[in-house]
């Protein structure tokens, strides 16, 4: 798929950071060691329905890591998908008698014109499950071939389950990516996609593969028989193939450290042996509405389409969510937005001056809370500290309204 547009990313003097990042897996946070080319994938969208505030905050989270190793001299390979097929698709489609493929495409031009607005910076490669149809069943073939999956037992729809104990045979156990435990697994697996409870499994948290066909279900022609692949193997075929084993960061919301980032990791372990599939692996917190969960059953999703076409700036929105700590779980509202627009143009009125307070300690600062596992709020405060001196009492260095619009835009990648 075309990715997104593009924004300039101004150079900044010396070199960033080295970045520290909390690792879910180990518990740890600890340095992140590319080589000259990051390697990130980022678990995209499934495109039934526009882009949420909790969206924003996952892809802002993972375009602050972006910068950060551009900054520090890196060449970032990172990679997205798009989940184009897969129940939630089916089911609003069927609700709203519209049809997947065209859901699928309007909800993906939506998102690209929401990344592009909050000015994140795209993905090298951005990749529909739809495109990668055939190397996700390459994948599944070969998983099948190694006894690391198998046919359910179900004379109708024999569908192609991983077994979970797979990569015992090398050593590694199951569950290195959530420690959670099996009760915790098998609640989770119910919740989000999964079927524990179905017949024919060799366990219930045994993940699907290759969907057999259903009736009144798009399904591809494949050497596995008529069918469409789960969730988790998608992400696997995606990234194991432009990223290779052992890559630098998998990230994606809290939601998806199990089942989806399990399996995902799992299935590429067993398929290459090599453990672990990412070096780290990054979650974001939730976005709640003034303390309620955000959800879509609940339907008080906040839209940033909603937002844009309201006049909100975009860049308040982006300040606003990264106002807060990308692993805590919190909560929009009016004051949050409120406090981000008088934020923004307090900026703005210092980088409009022809001179401000000394820049370059800034800038240090700025680098240092964002390489300590993404600190923007104490980046924003460092900023912030900066504005207030310049605005108030001027200052006399006149490449400092300069120097702190690039730093702001490079790295926190918010325009001025
Ligand atoms: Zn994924």
């Amino acid at each position: 798929m075309q990715p997104w547009t593009t924004v300039p990313y101004p150079q900044l003097p010396g070199l960033g950071i080295p970045l520290r990042l909390h690792d879910t897996a180990t518990g740890e946070t600890r340095p992140t060691a590319p080589g000259r080319t990051a390697r990130m994938y980022v678990c995209g969208i499934t495109p039934y329905d526009a882009t949420h505030l909790g969206h924003a905050a996952t892809y802002l989270a993972f375009d602050l890591i972006n910068r950060i190793w551009r900054d520090g001299g890196h060449e970032v390979h990172y990679v997205q998908n798009v989940t184009d097929i897969d129940e939630p698709l089916l089911e609003r489609a069927k609700r709203d008698q519209d049809d997947w493929v065209v859901l699928g495409m309007r909800e993906t031009a939506l998102f690209r014109e929401d990344m592009e607005s909050l000015r994140v910076l795209p993905p090298r490669e951005f990749v529909g499950a739809v495109e990668a149809m055939g190397e996700i069943v390459e994948l599944v073939g070969k998983l099948l071939a190694s006894g690391a999956a198998y046919h359910a037992d179900d004379p109708e729809h024999p569908d192609v389950y991983f077994d979970h104990r797979a990569t015992e045979r090398f050593g590694v156990g199951f569950g290195t990516v959530s420690s959670y435990d099996e009760e915790t697994m098998h609640r989770l697996s119910a919740e989000r996609g999964g079927d524990p409870d179905r017949p024919g499994k060799r366990h219930p948290v045994d993940a699907v593969l290759w969907r057999t066909a259903r009736d009144g279900e798009p399904s591809w022609e494949s050497e596995l028989g008529l069918g469409r692949p789960g969730w988790h193997v998608e992400c696997t075929a995606i990234a194991l193939n432009r990223l290779g084993a052992g890559f630098d960061v998998q990230g994606g919301g809290s939601d998806l450290i199990f089942p989806h980032h399990e399996f995902s990791a799992a299935h590429g372990e067993a398929l290459t042996g090599q453990h672990p599939f990412a070096r780290h692996y990054s979650h974001t917190g939730m976005i709640g509405l003034d303390g309620a969960k955000m959800s879509k059953s609940k339907g008080n999703l906040v839209f940033v389409s909603r937002l844009r076409a309201d006049g909100v700036d975009p860049m308040a929105v982006r300040l606003a969510l990264l106002a807060g700590h990308y692993r805590e779980d919190r909560s929009w509202t009016d004051p949050m937005l409120a406090t981000a627009t008088a934020r923004l143009a307090r900026w703005r009125e210092a980088v409009s001056l022809p001179a401000g307070a000394p820049a370059d300690e800034v800038l240090a600062r700025v680098r240092t809370h964002l390489s300590d596992d993404l600190d923007s709020p104490r980046a924003i405060a460092a900023v912030d500290a900066w504005a207030d001196q310049t605005v108030t009492r001027h200052g006399r260095d006149t490449s400092a309204p300069g120097l702190m619009r690039n730093t702001v835009d490079g790295l926190l990648g918010i325009e001025l």
